[in-house]
């Protein structure tokens, strides 16, 4: 019998238990899923980082902490944490954001706004979009969820640049990566999307000299991290026109403060961190994938790289 935690907040065992119970038994895992297992018998720990476990020295038969969300910035430096930690992929997930950048960047790219905001009574019928393929997008981050977004827009027709921190191959994808390739990344790109993690190698990744490199009027779309953003250079660039319009999903301070500018500004849309979530049907399976190889001694999937912070 395997003991797995649940550490997370008592909302989220109401909309995980039974995805999870249902999927061991499936897979037919002889599990013991509880919200509390004494420390020194728990062989895997289902982990959320706003939930109880946040010393985990005392969990020494523990063979890996799954994260349950994608980012694990708040957790990868906890020096209690030596057992494997690892990162949520979920196919729920993904698909979630997919849409969400799908939506946000088809709005921006049809001037949906224009239409939205504007029934009064004038019938405009001389603007017109340039097509997908006129407009390139340059998506900083093309893992498991940059890379999905780009497939899904190069379906749609826009050339798609995409910048990761080791060189890689994605079907459809101009791929970039490392310092050097930023700059090329970046220069003339009419709408960026970030879904990079948040390391100390990425923040305000999106500052006064990136932001100059964009086309004249680019779009900047952040379902990442706040801190991918010096605010303060994205609202100079906001008021000059260099960026036209900034849809903001994260914040470097979460919920994002009444008074702060990007609430009240006419050219940002800021959407509560709720551009995807792990969903627990499908993160239930994933769970059981890796149990099962962590049981059968086959390496982890998404095992965070501590030094490089994701
Ligand atoms: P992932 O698979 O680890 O992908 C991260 C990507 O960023 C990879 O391509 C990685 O490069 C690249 N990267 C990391 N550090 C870099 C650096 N210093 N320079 C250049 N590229 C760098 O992560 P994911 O699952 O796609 O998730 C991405 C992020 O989305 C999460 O960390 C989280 O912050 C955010 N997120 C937000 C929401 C929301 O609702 N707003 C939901 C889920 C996730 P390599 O390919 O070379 O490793």
């Amino acid at each position: 019998m395997l003991n797995i935690l649940f550490s997370a907040k008592p909302t989220a065992w109401e909309e995980y238990r039974d995805h999870l119970t249902g999927a061991f038994e499936a897979a037919s895992l002889n599990a013991n899923l509880s919200r509390d297992h004494d420390p020194a018998t728990v062989d895997y720990i289902i982990f959320v980082p706003n939930g109880p476990v946040t010393d985990f020295a005392p969990y020494t038969k523990t063979k890996a902490v799954m994260s349950l969300w994608a980012g694990v910035e708040t957790v990868v430096s906890n020096q209690t944490l030596t057992q494997p930690l690892l990162r949520m992929v979920d196919p729920g997930l993904t698909n979630g954001m997919v849409e969400w950048v799908v939506g946000h960047t088809m709005r921006h790219h049809l001037g949906m706004d224009d239409h939205i905001h504007c029934q009064d009574g004038v019938w405009r019928d001389t603007v017109y979009p340039p097509f997908a393929a006129q407009r390139p997008v340059t998506i900083l981050g093309i893992g498991a969820l940059g890379a999905a977004c780009g497939q899904a827009l190069v379906q749609l027709g826009f050339p798609v640049t995409g910048w990761s921190r080791s060189p890689k191959t994605v079907e459809g994808i101009t791929c970039l990566s490392g310092k050097d390739e930023l700059k090329e990344a970046l220069t003339d790109a009419s709408m960026v999307i970030l879904l990079l993690p948040n390391t100390p190698q990425t923040r305000n990744i999106l500052n006064a000299e990136t932001l100059d490199l964009l086309a004249d009027g680019a779009f900047v779309i952040n379902p990442g991290r706040g801190p991918l953003i010096n605010d303060d250079a994205l609202l100079s660039a906001l008021a000059s026109g260099k960026v036209r319009h900034a849809t903001l999903d994260v914040f470097h301070v979460e919920p994002l403060p009444a008074e702060h500018p990007y609430w009240a500004h006419p050219n940002v849309t800021v959407t509560p961190h709720i551009a995807s979530t792990t969903r627990p049907d499908s993160a239930a399976k994933v769970i059981v994938q890796q149990i099962l190889r962590g049981e059968a001694g086959e390496p982890f999937l998404h095992a965070v790289d501590r030094q490089a912070g994701y």
